[in-house]
This record gives structure tokens, C-alpha cells and sequence, in this order.
């Protein structure tokens, strides 16, 4: 694994930037793999005037059937690199290869997708009062600033991407300081597939100068980011400033609701994997589960019996499911919640500890008896920890689902469809799943309610977005 790009990728190019360079841990073997240039202040300067520059001088008055030309050649592109791009981003963030194979394919479809979309995303001709013709346009807004998390890097990117350069916007790409690679994979085939120069630029760094350099810049007319609440409270306010459009995707402590009458044993088989896939490191966790009381000890068993199935392990090997956190800091956050669970008093029905001595592995973590107090039910754990607890009552369950800040996701499970719906229509989320834990679909609006963000990624909704809508009058 020694060809690929370590630099920065600017005007079509990688580029060596002012020095600064972060090392890549890979985080099965806690080993250095390679260096990475970090972008300072000066280089994400260069990136956007460039992208500025190609905004102007070429992508803005492309038609839209040649952009999406372009961006059908790019998902071509991803497809033919694709075991390469897996392959990194199994090495960069421990995750599971057969998991990165489909979130590389998920990235080709996503471009597909916007491809296809664009030439079907128009306004609307309005029957104003006064006659004449009114129409309204969807236009471009200029240098959007994508800033991603290292959960999902290669999927985050393309469905921040791909969307924005379908409708005319060039982008300046921000992976995390953990995770770079796979967006630089995205940055090169872009460029082969013959996206030309300064309309997607890749510049990885730190979030405090190269992520808050794009936040400030004048240039920047979007910034449409996914990570952390904090962190996005952060760039709402900033973005204040000169009232630059945000779309915020955030954290979550997402509910997984099970009546007594639901297909337990596909609701217990299933649970496992919508908490702890991606080692519990995923926005969409259902780390609360809510179990109706008369079914509790039935679904804890199963649950726990499917979680012993789960195959923790390298993350080259075919069959793993679980690999390690992506970091030490990561498995230690996540080790507090626990240590202070077994503090109190709280039941550790499973797992707790590190499987293996090399690598920042943790096993699946099972806690029963908690409270709703408790710091490990309120905040996101971001690790593969669950909490499970039984509820009596559906009014009561709902005022407890809700009484989190946060409204990304969640799962109910009922053979009883007038329940389902009424219960959909009441949990303050913005993606609900009924008897299934899918959450993401490339076609259908992605986003939280609450503290979990501000605007939608995925579907037509994304398009919008990443537009100013204009109003034109002509007169009779
Ligand atoms: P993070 O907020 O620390 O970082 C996310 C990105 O922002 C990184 O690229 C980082 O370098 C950058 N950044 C950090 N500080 C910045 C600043 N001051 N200005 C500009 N950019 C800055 O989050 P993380 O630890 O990388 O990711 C985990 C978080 O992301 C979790 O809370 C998770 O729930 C959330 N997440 C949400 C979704 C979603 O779609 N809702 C998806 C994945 C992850």
C-alpha cells in the first residue's frame, strides 16, 4: 500500500502545502503508517480562491447535462478504484473491509445519483397576480466548504460532494485529521474522471486552523457540516457573522422502541448491529433501547445472545464485524462511561473490556438498570456501548425518548400498524425506521431534529440546499 496521495490537492494537483503533516495511526495495530500533509491557514486561502476562481471561470455556466457527465464519469471512476479506496479506509480508521467496500459503493451511487438528479431539480413557474411570467431558478452559490468526521469519511464526503457540484457549486473538502485518505482517493479520481482543476479541492488539517480558516473565509458562501454538536454550535455562530448558509448534520442517542407484540426474534437479532456496527462510532447509534416491560427479559436474552455472535476483529479479515475505535482517545471516552456505570451500581449485562492487548479494541457492552440521570442514557457514547431499558407505559416512554437534545434517528418495533404510525409521529427525529434499523438512503432526506442539525444531506433535499432560489418577473 505505498501509491497514494499524502499531499494536498489544489488546482487539480496534489501539492505540497507550508509543512505541517499529521501521522496516520492505524488503529488495529496502534502503528504509524504514513504522513499526511496538514493544511495551514495559507494553503485552504489557496484552495478556495482557486475554487473560487473555477467557479467563475468554468463550473458555474456549465450546463447541467455536462456536469453530469462529469459526475456519472466520477462514481465510473470510484467503481474501478474501489478496492483501493476500501482498502485504505479499512487501514486509516480500523474499519471492518467488507463494511468500507460498501460504503466505497455507496459513494459510486451517490454520484450516480446527483448525476442523474440534476436535470430533474428545476423551479416553478408562478401564476403571480399581475400577469406576465414569473418563474423562479435554482442557482449555485459559489465555494461550499464540506467539513467531515473520520466515522464515515469516504460516504460523508461523496454525499457533501457530489450533490454540491451537481448544482453548479465547487467544493473545498475537509476530511478529518484522522481519517484524510479516502477523501484524497476521491480527490484523484475526480480529477481522472475529468473534473476540471480548483472545482473540488481536498485539503486535510486540523479542525482549529485549516477547519476554522473555511469557516471565516469570505469566499466561502456554505459550509455544510457533519460532526459534532459542539463543534457545530461552534460554526452556526460564526457563520453568523456574515449570515454564510449552514447545514449541520450532529450527534445523536438514538431510541430503539420494542412493543411486546413485534417480531422479537428479527427485533432482537437485528438490535445488535444498529448499536454497535461501526464499533458504536456511527450518529445513528440506537444506544437507548426501550422495551416493553412483558417482553423485557425475552429481548435482553436474545439481544445478548445475538451480540455474542458478532465477530470482533481484524479489520483485514473478510468476516469481522467489529474492529477497533478509531483512536485511543475514543476507546478511553468510552471506558469512562462504563467504569462510572459500574460505579453506580448499574448492571454490566456484557462486555466491558478490551478483547485483545494491541489495538483500540472494545467488546460490544451491554448495560442494564440504568437511570435516566445517568450521563451514559443522556450523552453520546460514541463507542459500542447500549443501555436497555424496560417501559410500561407509551405515553411515558415517549416523554422519556424526547427528553434528549438530540433527534437524529430511531427504531420502533410493532406488529400493530396504527401504534406504529401514532409513535412515529411523536418521536422528535428526523429518520425513523419501522421493523428495520435502515436509516441512510442516497434518495430520501437525511438529517436530525433538535441538537442533531440543521438541514438535510441525501435525496432532492440535499440539491436545494446547495442553491439560492431566485425569483425572475417579466413583464407582459
Ligand atoms: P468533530 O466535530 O470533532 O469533527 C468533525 C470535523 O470538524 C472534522 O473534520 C474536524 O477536523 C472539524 N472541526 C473540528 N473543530 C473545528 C472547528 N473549530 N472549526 C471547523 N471545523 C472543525 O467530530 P468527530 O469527532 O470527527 O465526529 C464525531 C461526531 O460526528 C459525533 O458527534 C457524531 O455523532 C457526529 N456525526 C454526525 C453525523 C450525522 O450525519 N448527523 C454523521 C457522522 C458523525
Amino acid at each position: 500500500m505505498s501509491g497514494f496521495p499524502r499531499e494536498l490537492f489544489i488546482d487539480g494537483k496534489f501539492v505540497t502545502g507550508a509543512g505541517k503533516r499529521t501521522a496516520q495511526i492505524d488503529p488495529a495495530t496502534e502503528e504509524t503508517f504514513c504522513e499526511v500533509e496538514a493544511a495551514s491557514a495559507v494553503d485552504v486561502d489557496r484552495a478556495v480562491s482557486s475554487a473560487q476562481r473555477a467557479f467563475e471561470s468554468t463550473w458555474r455556466d456549465r450546463a447541467p447535462g455536462k456536469r453530469a457527465d462529469v459526475l456519472f464519469k466520477i462514481a465510473h471512476s470510484i467503481r474501478q478504484h474501489a478496492e483501493a479506496i476500501a482498502q485504505l479506509e479499512s487501514r486509516n480508521i480500523g474499519k471492518p473491509i467488507s463494511d468500507a467496500r460498501d460504503e466505497v459503493a455507496l459513494g459510486a451511487r451517490i454520484f450516480e445519483f446527483y448525476a442523474g438528479a440534476v436535470t430533474k431539480f428545476g423551479g416553478q413557474v408562478i401564476p403571480v397576480a399581475r400577469g406576465g411570467l414569473d418563474f423562479t431558478l435554482r442557482q449555485p452559490m459559489g465555494v461550499v466548504a464540506a467539513i467531515v468526521p473520520w466515522n464515515f469519511p469516504f460516504p460523508i464526503g461523496c454525499w457533501k460532494a457530489a450533490p454540491a457540484l451537481a448544482a453548479g457549486n465547487c467544493v473545498v473538502l475537509k476530511p478529518a485529521g484522522q481519517s484524510p485518505l479516502s477523501a484524497l482517493m476521491l480527490g484523484q479520481v475526480a480529477a481522472e474522471a475529468g473534473l476540471p482543476p480548483g472545482v473540488l479541492q481536498v485539503v486535510p488539517g486540523s479542525g482549529s486552523e485549516a477547519g476554522d480558516t473555511l469557516v471565516r473565509h469570505p469566499l466561502v458562501r456554505k459550509i455544510s457540516f457533519t460532526g459534532s454538536t459542539e463543534v457545530g454550535k461552534r460554526i452556526m455562530e460564526l457563520a453568523a457573522r456574515d449570515l454564510k448558509r449552514v447545514s449541520l448534520e450532529l450527534g445523536g442517542k438514538s431510541p430503539n422502541i420494542v412493543f411486546a407484540d413485534a417480531d422479537l426474534e428479527l427485533a432482537a437479532a437485528s438490535s445488535p448491529m444498529s448499536v454497535f456496527a461501526n464499533t458504536g462510532q456511527d450518529c445513528c447509534a440506537r444506544s437507548r433501547v426501550f422495551v416493553e416491560r412483558s417482553a423485557f427479559d425475552r429481548f435482553v436474552e436474545k439481544f445478548i445472545g445475538a451480540t455474542k455472535d458478532l465477530r470482533v476483529g481484524e479489520p483485514s479479515n473478510e468476516a469481522t464485524q467489529l474492529g477497533p475505535l478509531v483512536s485511543a482517545i475514543q476507546r478511553n471516552a468510552s471506558e469512562e462511561f462504563i467504569t462510572e456505570s459500574k460505579r453506580a451500581g448499574r448492571r454490566l449485562a456484557l462486555g466491558g473490556n478490551r478483547p485483545q492487548p494491541r489495538g483500540y479494541f472494545l467488546e460490544p457492552t451491554v448495560l442494564l438498570d440504568v437511570e435516566p440521570g445517568d450521563r451514559v442514557w443522556r450523552e453520546e457514547v460514541f463507542g459500542p456501548v447500549v443501555c436497555i431499558r424496560p417501559f410500561d407505559n407509551e405515553e411515558q416512554m415517549l416523554r422519556e425518548v424526547n427528553a434528549s437534545p438530540y433527534g437524529l434517528s430511531g427504531s420502533i418495533w410493532t406488529n400493530d400498524l396504527k401504534r406504529a404510525l401514532r409513535v412515529a409521529r411523536r418521536v422528535e427525529s428526523g429518520v425513523l425506521s419501522i421493523n428495520s434499523h435502515a436509516s441512510v438512503h442516497v434518495e430520501a432526506p437525511f438529517g436530525g431534529f433538535k441538537q442533531s442539525g440543521l438541514g438535510r444531506d441525501l435525496g432532492m433535499a440535499a440539491l436545494e440546499g446547495y442553491t439560492e432560489l431566485k425569483n425572475v418577473y417579466i413583464a407582459d
